[in-house]
């Protein structure tokens, strides 16, 4: 087959021009990034031939290579792994398969401050970090169980060449001419050994497989595979291989784990929480866990992968083993390394796995008192995770009852007790007025809306304290939390307010009755007038200064958590509502003094409707019938010019 010449796709040719041009000032990292990629080869081949012995590879020597090269000068990482198809190299190379690409360059664009470096990280564009130090990369590939080989090559403006080979090594190659070496720009000399030595233990030590450095042949610009020539030494080993998970604490830097967590997470940016564990006994096990400093794009995509790897002494058994942690901590990264298990072990046996549940128990509980000591000791790293996160770790209120509690205790929520600071319920507790009985709360789409609502407006008058929740899955929690610290969640824009203590309940007992007794017939008829859309209409204890809002009984569904099912593809039964009446405004006084004299007057009708449409729109919520609503409003305004 001949050269062809390809495009790359749009976004693919956005990131190799910021590649090129290089935003990301640690140009060292390129070489973390091709051997993380060589690495998860030699993972992903030894697995394939682990399942499938049929396969006719070599295993016994799988390894990393890095040869430098004078004149060009070049630097080749080789690894004898999985290798890649001529169709998987224009997939896997070309192309971009992330859908928060387009996103994520345009955020990468508008974005002056400095903290590209960050956003980089945010997905994968490991093989073109090449880019930053070449100025043409050549990767040559045979997949294991292929015959042929491809070439692909690109000085990454535009457009790339593909080319079958015949004889091709099995395993991949990429070899970077590299650019003149600028030490003011960051770019060293990445032919020196030394140089090359320093990245790999920096970066890539705790590789499981050896990474073994070779003198280049200075004939071939592709380096020596296998050294006939008696004058080349022998290759050299230079990473240690150790299992950090393995290792005590303090033998091991913070900076050994941080680039542990970004060649498993394909993170370029540092962790914000590592998590340690070493169980011994009849089960033993070693997990290295890690919180990422910033939620991926795609968290609330479906089928996000998880990011815990399975070892089992040592080797690589799985990415994204579901079994180790639930859904609701997707986020979590790393590590665990179990003694017990067979190497063959699948995720359907892991699942049934009894072990392996125990481990799973145990995994939560450490990641949630880990964010729990992380509250008090660094409350801003906690800020951090509560803000990347929270939406995630609510989910398990749902799900987890075992740790509900627990989930409980590292959340925290907007209230009205302070414009910017998040409360814990905890401290909400502990602020409660005398008598107060219940937590409140509302849930709604911003703070804005819900410190407008009339709902609000007896809870501000006496100064209690309301949680205001806006994210789509406190709709769904707060239905399923009962109580905290035994004391029940309650919403303010359901039920009755019942914010009186018992004894002011008996103070006011008396006046109420009689305002019961005197709005009765008003009640009755406006029950009546609205019964399409509203099941009561009733005298309010929550309203100060509006005449009128809508609330849901007790048990009833949310008009929001109504929407969201729809959302979802699922009908919930449409529930009226409750029309509550503020006896204390003018408007609702007025009216009832106009129904007693004169209920058949068919303008009162309308202006009852008037009254519900108001309370509608005062909560936010929607008419069913606006145009309707307006014409009504604008031939009562007209009447006072
Ligand atoms: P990521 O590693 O995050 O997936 P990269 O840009 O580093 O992103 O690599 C893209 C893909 O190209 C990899 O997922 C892998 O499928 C393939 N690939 C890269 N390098 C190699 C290699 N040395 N051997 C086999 N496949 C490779
Ligand atoms: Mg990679």
């Amino acid at each position: 087959m001949p050269t062809e010449t390809f495009e790359f796709q749009v976004e693919a040719r956005q990131l190799l021009q910021m590649m090129i041009h290089s935003i990301y000032s640690n140009k060292d990292v390129f070489l973390r990034e091709l051997i993380s990629n060589s690495s998860d080869a030699l993972d992903k081949l030894r697995l394939e031939v682990l399942r499938d012995d049929t396969l006719g590879v070599d295993v016994s020597d799988l390894h990393i290579g890095i040869e430098t090269g004078e004149d060009p000068r070049t630097l080749t990482v080789r690894d004898n792994g999985i290798g890649m198809s001529y169709d998987e190299v224009v997939q896997l190379i070309g192309t971009i398969a992330n859908s928060g690409t387009a996103k994520f360059l345009k955020e990468l664009k508008e974005s002056k401050d400095v903290d590209n470096e960050g956003l980089i990280g945010q997905f994968g564009v490991g093989f073109y970090a090449g880019f930053m130090v070449a100025e043409e990369v050549t990767l040559l590939t045979r997949r294991a169980g292929e015959s042929k080989g491809t070439r692909w090559t690109s000085t990454g403006e535009g457009t790339y060449t593909l080319e079958a080979v015949e004889d091709a090594p099995q395993g991949t190659a990429v070899t970077l001419r590299l650019k003149p070496a600028d030490a003011e720009d960051q770019l060293f000399d990445y032919t020196s050994p030394w140089k090359i030595r320093e990245i790999v233990k920096r970066y890539s030590d705790f590789i499981t497989w050896p990474i073994r450095m070779a003198a280049a042949d200075p004939q071939s610009g592709e380096g020596a595979e296998d050294g006939e020539d008696g004058a080349r030494p022998e290759p050299e080993t230079i990473n240690s291989m150790k299992a950090l998970w393995a290792r005590s604490r303090d033998e091991v830097t913070d900076e050994e784990y941080h680039e542990l967590y970004k060649h498993i997470s394909h993170d370029w940016a540092d962790p914000l929480e590592t998590v340690r564990m070493q169980a011994e006994g009849t089960f033993e096990y070693q997990a290295l866990l890690f919180i990422p400093s910033r939620a991926p794009q795609d968290l609330f995509t479906q089928g996000h992968k998880r990011g815990i790897q399975l070892y089992v002494k040592r080797v690589f058994i799985m990415d994204d083993c579901e079994a180790l942690l639930p859904e609701y901590l997707r986020f979590v990264k790393g590590v665990v390394d179990a003694q017990d298990l067979s190497l063959n072990v699948s995720r359907e046996i892991l699942q049934q796995d009894r072990q392996i549940q125990l481990m799973h128990r145990r995994l939560v509980k450490k990641v949630l008192s880990t964010v729990k000591e992380m509250m008090s000791a660094h409350a801003d790293r906690y800020a951090t995770f509560w803000k990347e996160f929270g939406k995630v770790v609510k989910e398990g209120l749902l799900s987890d009852f075992e740790n509900r509690d627990a989930i409980l205790g590292v959340s925290s929520f907007a209230s009205t007790h302070d414009k910017d600071e998040l409360t814990t319920l905890q401290q909400y507790v502990e602020r409660m007025k005398e008598g107060q009985q219940h937590i409140f709360y509302m849930t709604g789409e911003s703070r804005a809306a819900m410190e407008n609502s009339p709902h609000m407006e007896a809870f501000r008058a006496r100064g209690v304290e309301v949680l205001l929740l806006t994210d789509p899955v406190d709709e769904v929690w707060v239905e399923a939390v009962p109580e905290f610290d035994g004391r029940q969640l309650r919403s303010i824009a359901k039920g009755e307010a019942d914010l009186d203590t018992e004894e002011e309940k008996k103070e006011v007992e008396g006046e109420r009755e009689k305002r019961q007794q005197e709005y009765a017939g008003l009640l009755t008829w406006m029950t009546e007038q609205l019964s399409e859309d509203v099941k009561e209409v009733r005298l309010s204890s929550r309203l100060t200064v509006s005449p009128a809002c809508v609330v849901s009984d007790s048990d009833d569904v949310t008009p929001a958590l109504r929407s969201m099912y729809r959302a979802m593809g699922q009908e919930m039964p449409q529930t009226k509502r409750i029309l509550e009446l503020n006896p204390d405004h003018p408007l609702v006084d007025g009216l009832r003094k106009a129904q007693a004299e004169r209920d058949s007057d068919p303008g009162l009708a309308e202006t009852a409707e008037l009254v519900y449409g108001m309370a509608l729109l005062a909560e936010g919520g929607e008419l069913s019938d606006p145009s309707r609503f307006t014409k009504l409003v604008a031939e009562r305004l007209e009447r006072t010019l």
